[in-house]
């Protein structure tokens, strides 16, 4: 599809890095399947990695965790 930040980059299926930031935690999950910009680099997640990588957020927060990297693991 074309990106909608850009309007010029076409997204192709790849990996990235999400890091997300909620209060003071800081998560970051390696590996995420995504649709990459192949212009400006931003990228697109599907809606369940982005519940995935949410849920992963909530849990860090509710651990009391400040920093988590982490590899996200392929759907069971
Ligand atoms: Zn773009």
């Amino acid at each position: 599809m074309k990106c909608i930040v850009c309007k010029t980059g076409e997204t192709h299926p790849g990996k990235t890095t999400v890091t997300l930031r909620r209060d003071q935690t800081v998560v970051v999950v390696e590996d995420v399947n995504a649709l990459i910009c192949d212009n400006c680099g931003h990228y697109y997640l599907d809606s369940p990695t982005t519940k995935k990588v949410m849920d992963t957020l909530t849990d860090a927060i509710a651990r009391g965790t400040k920093l988590e990297i982490l590899a996200m693991k392929a759907a069971a």
